[in-house]
């Protein structure tokens, strides 16, 4: 069902298109045993990723096109980003950040520990932000990290790319008099995930607890699951509003009706699984009986295909 959103954002066909670019290499990286996993290949196309610029509101605009979404808020006293991109997109994302406005860069939220939001975190630290995060992404980024689905381990960060502030369960800052508002979710995607809620202009910035149009990645090795995933979206429908804008970690901006679909989708697919899992089947088994087939054509069209999806969600349970 197509919704029509009741933002002035449209999922362009440019910024589909560059988010898909990056995601369709995870796809096409897993359902092959390659040498290169979907982390180089990703690198490699972020070198030469294109920058979509799409203004929101109250200040805010969201960049696209290197690795996760980007939020960027804008005012007299400098910006303030919502996750970092990936570093090999620097000269892109700097000559965005450029258009946007020429004051400091004063924070940088990271939502969660994964490289395609925090891999920018030591060069826009180099330019003066401070960085903000959840504990565990500290944790995270200060050992090496081994995530099998993407056949990778994530190195150690430097000192420099670590935040040095923390949200615990809740964190507000109050930048150009913008209430930024974070929240812990609990495990959900990772052990990591917090959201940025600005709160006068009524826009939540969800990092990846919500893929819009598309099927997730879930981190199991390292704090996530399906239930948490569901649990998250349901706190993401409980602080959306009808006029909230959100922006995802992944896909187009949407708003409280993507947020339902979402997760209206996630607690399908995890019911179809969770059943023939209960029968004793194996993985390879479930992933042959198909249980996404009914969302495919939505979800399953450009990036974590449905038989990864399903071995995310089975994995988790
Ligand atoms: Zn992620």
């Amino acid at each position: 069902m197509k919704i029509n959103l009741t933002i002035p954002i449209a999922p362009e066909p440019r910024r589909v298109a560059a988010l898909i670019g990056i995601l369709a290499a995870v796809a096409a990286t897993t359902s092959a045993a390659q040498d290169e996993g979907p982390v180089e290949k990703i690198n490699a196309e972020a070198a030469h990723a294109t920058i979509v610029s799409t203004p929101i509101r109250g200040g805010l605009t969201v960049l696209s096109g290197s690795g996760g979404n980007i939020t960027v808020l804008n005012g007299k006293d400098g910006r303030l980003l919502v996750d970092a991109g990936i570093s090999l997109s620097r000269s892109q994302i700097s000559q965005a950040l450029e258009a946007i406005g020429t004051g400091p860069i004063r924070y940088l939220i990271d939502t969660h520990y994964h490289w395609d939001h925090t891999d920018g975190n030591d060069w826009i630290h180099a330019r003066g932000a401070t960085i903000v995060a959840h504990e565990n992404t500290l944790e995270r980024i200060s050992t090496a990290t081994r995530v099998d689905d993407w056949r990778f381990t994530f190195p150690v960060y430097p000192i420099s790319a670590r935040p040095t502030v923390f949200t615990g369960a809740k964190k507000t800052i109050t930048f150009d008099g913008t209430s930024v508002q974070m929240q812990y979710y609990g495990p959900s995607h990772t052990d990591s995930d917090i959201w940025a809620y600005f709160k006068e202009p009524d826009v939540l910035s969800t990092g990846d607890t919500f893929w819009n149009g598309v099927y997730p990645f879930i981190d199991n090795e390292n704090g996530g699951s399906i239930d948490g995933m569901i649990r998250a979206s349901n706190a993401n429908i409980e602080r959306a509003g009808e006029a909230t804008i959100v922006v995802p970690g992944h896909g187009p901006v949407g708003g409280r009706r993507e947020l339902m679909e979402f997760r209206d989708m996630l607690v399908a697919v995890r019911g179809n699984v969770a059943a023939l899992k209960g029968r004793g089947m194996s993985i390879e088994e479930v992933i042959a009986a198909h249980p996404t087939a009914q969302f495919d054509a939505k979800w399953g069209g450009f990036v974590i295909d449905s038989a990864l999806f399903t071995r995310l969600v089975y994995n988790g349970l």
